[in-house]
């Protein structure tokens, strides 16, 4: 319809507009706008797919790819048209061997007349999945991330100004072309709007990938979706949005999950990565997992990340905590790093400082 003109090219726009679809890759970045962005650029432009999937507890866009990978071409296919993209690199995750020989069978299967695709594998490196770097990555270059600005929309792949969304995302743009934004809006709770996909895991009876009304909250989403907590098992804690996006107290339980909803609490929904701890966890332990993990995963290019990932791993490894010398560490590390990384790596160690101040010796003045 589009291809014909049936479906005019702002009319599609104004739907995307109009159910407020934000990228559901983490930044929630509002994609109608993104899209008019794009296009307000010069041509030629281009298209990158972030299928990276690598926040830890993310397993959202497999599912969608394993499950129904057309609904993700064709929003794709649409993306492309209205950018005016004549060429398209899917970034796909490597540890995905399933969901790319499935893109690339189906890729060789589409009609003739669309953009030129191509499948890119990652490389297993987590700062990938942040926008840049992930050109970088396309472009055949280490996944440092760039500055920013120019933005990829401006100056994207290959010097050209390039639309980047996340596979979910697209996922949804033919069903909110097809049924309204209204529909898409009728859904949500707590006075939010939408569909959240939320990969949830740990101590839940039953984990897996719960299609939910977006402003759900983690209690509703354990009862009413998950089954409940795993047997001898007791609700402690929960990391509402992956690695990055910081830990909450199971006390905490009534807060809506959705964009814009935790930051006041120091942490983030990202890619609605779920990961509910019990009794039997440690959240000091698990804080300081998350920040090895970023110590290996920090691409090295900027000092507070780097050595700032370093130096808190080694202090949280202390049974004594320096709470004053984490607080600064976490603060120069979330006002200079260069991207997301950096910025939110202290998320976890922040959250446990401020919520659970009984799984640490705090040193003495
Ligand atoms: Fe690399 Fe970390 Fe700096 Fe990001 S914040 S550019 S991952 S060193």
């Amino acid at each position: 319809r589009l291809r014909s003109g049936e479906l005019a090219r702002e009319d599609l726009l104004k739907s995307l507009d109009d159910a407020s679809l934000r990228g559901l890759g983490g930044a929630g970045f509002p994609t109608g706008r993104k899209w008019r962005a794009v296009l307000g650029e010069p041509g030629p432009r281009l298209m990158a797919v972030n299928g990276d999937e690598g926040e830890p507890g993310t397993f959202k866009d497999r599912y969608y790819l394993e499950t129904d990978p057309h609904r993700f071409l064709e929003g794709m296919l649409i993306g492309a048209h209205v950018v005016d993209a004549a060429e398209v690199y899917i970034y796909i995750r490597d540890e995905y061997p399933a969901a790319r020989e499935i893109l690339e069978r189906e890729i060789a299967r589409l009609p003739a007349g669309g953009p030129k695709l191509h499948l890119r594998r990652g490389a297993g490196a987590y700062i990938c999945g942040e926008e840049s770097s992930l050109l970088e990555s396309i472009e055949g270059k280490r996944g440092l991330p760039r500055h920013k600005p120019p933005y990829p929309f401006q100056v994207g792949l290959f010097g050209l100004p390039t639309l980047i969304n996340n596979i979910e995302t697209l996922w949804w743009v033919r069903d909110i072309v097809e049924k309204g934004a209204d529909w898409w809006k009728s859904h949500g709770r707590h006075e939010r709007h939408g569909l959240r996909s939320f990969s949830v895991s740990g101590r839940v009876k039953n984990p897996g990938m719960k299609l939910a009304p977006a402003g759900i909250t983690v209690r509703e989403l354990i009862d009413e979706h998950c089954g409940g907590m795993a047997d001898g098992h007791v609700f402690h804690a929960y990391l509402p949005g992956g690695a990055s996006g910081g830990i909450l107290p199971a006390a905490m339980d009534d807060i809506p999950l959705d964009f814009g909803t935790l930051e006041k609490y120091g942490c983030f929904i990202g890619s609605a990565a779920i990961v509910i701890l019990s009794q039997q966890d440690s959240v000091r332990l698990a804080a300081l997992n998350l920040m090895r993990f970023f110590e290996d995963e920090s691409c090295g290019q900027c000092t507070p990340c780097r050595a700032g990932t370093q130096k808190a791993a080694q202090l949280m490894e202390r049974p004594v905590w320096n709470k004053e010398l984490l607080d600064q560490l976490s603060q120069a590390m979330r006002d200079a790093s260069i991207c997301g990384l950096g910025q939110a790596a202290s998320n976890p160690l922040s959250s446990v400082i401020k919520y659970f101040p009984d799984e640490f010796k705090e040193a003495a003045e």
